[in-house]
């Protein structure tokens, strides 16, 4: 059986899309009992099993109580988390990580049942830690901190404030840290999504104005959570990362119609996928000691302590259904049973 300890690999399936193409058939078949996809093709059919495997009529609110809430538990007690989707453009990796509010031109409101993981995770950290103040004023107290990323064509851009020119990703101490990014304090849920908007709202704005094409781009939520619990005379402080990451779409490049400029944009942000996909085959693999090539992309550096190292990480396959889509189907699906084989070690971070 695959290690779920501390990372977890589920698929959610998205709705048949009926409007699409000619072939209005579903190329899956799902036994959720098992946990298994099979994937029927005109040649053959391939069977492939991760950790639970959620169908289209999956809530919001079971997903993220089934993939959430045991990253959130552990972010709140000192251990790095990181919750990300992956899967081709189209298969719902906003409506997972965000909600269907995302996908609207302007979001001024927010409806609660809809909420993806993010919301739903910030509301329970927050839950979570005020509880925790409330039951011990004297003792418990907490800082936490946001920043909003987008790393599109092997660079690294804030979403949050207008320079992006001195943002670096550095191996600190033996974990990874970003600085130069604009980081805001928050102190309640509603600040914090006010910064998530802010931040979504610039990569809209970023799409129109700069052409960073969303769906080329990954976008990484972070926050860092510094708690300090006193017993006596003694402080004990402990610090954490969450990472909620929305990637591009994964997408094979042969089907999309890219010349110039856009195919060198897309080779890059290919690339970043497919240093992604190396990383994990190679961190897979059983053969041991080998070189990882983490610094081969922006996106695998910054996640590599979720990678084969100190953290507890979810990751959300997501499918699309139709059958035109049977090849990036089979390879989403590989690169999950890959992801499952990576082992992360999941430590509390005393600070
Ligand atoms: P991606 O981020 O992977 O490009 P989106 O999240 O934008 O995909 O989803 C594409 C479309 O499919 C959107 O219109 C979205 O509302 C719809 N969709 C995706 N997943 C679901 C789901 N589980 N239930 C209902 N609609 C969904």
């Amino acid at each position: 059986m695959v290690n779920q300890e501390n990372i977890n690999v589920v698929a959610r399936i998205r709705p048949f899309s009926a409007w699409i193409g000619t072939n209005r058939q579903s190329c899956l078949l799902i036994d959720p009992d098992n946990s298994t996809i099979t994937v029927k093709s005109p040649t053959k059919n391939q069977k492939f099993e991760v950790n639970t495997v959620f169908n289209e009529d999956t809530t919001q609110a079971s997903i993220f109580a089934k993939v959430g809430r045991s990253i959130v538990d552990g972010f709140v007690e000192g251990i790095n988390g990181t919750i990300f989707a992956y899967g081709q453009t189209g298969s719902g990796k906003t409506y997972t990580m965000i909600g269907p509010d995302a996908l609207e031109p302007n979001v001024s409101t927010f409806s609660d049942e809809n909420r993806g993981i993010i919301p739903r995770a910030l509301e329970d950290i927050f839950a979570t830690l005020n509880a925790e103040v409330k039951k011990k004023p004297d003792s418990f107290k907490f800082s936490m901190k946001c920043s909003f990323l987008e790393l599109y064509n092997e660079r690294l851009y804030d979403l949050l404030q207008d320079n992006d020119a001195t943002i670096k990703i550095q191996s600190c101490l033996e974990q990874i840290t970003v600085v130069g990014a604009a980081e805001f304090e928050v102190t309640t849920y509603e600040e914090c999504m006010h910064h998530l908007w802010r931040g979504w709202d610039q990569r809209k704005v970023a799409e129109t104005s700069m052409n960073r094409e969303s769906s080329r781009s990954h976008a990484v939520f972070m926050l860092t959570l510094v708690t300090e619990h006193t017993e006596g005379t003694v402080i004990n402080r402990r610090s954490s990362r969450l990472n909620l990451v929305d990637l591009a779409g994964s997408e094979r490049q042969g089907l999309t119609n890219n010349t110039g400029v856009q195919l060198k944009e897309a080779g890059n942000i290919n690339k970043s996928l497919s240093i992604l996909a190396r990383v994990i085959r190679t961190l897979a693999s059983s053969k041991p000691a080998q070189y990882i090539p983490y610094r081969d992309s922006l996106l695998t550096f910054l996640l590599r302590d979720s990678l084969g190292g100190n953290a507890k990480t979810t990751v959300v396959v997501n499918i699309h259904p139709n059958s035109e889509f049977v090849g990036d189907t089979i390879s989403t699906l590989t690169f999950a049973v890959n992801v499952q084989k990576v082992k992360n070690t999941a430590r509390v971070n005393e600070a």
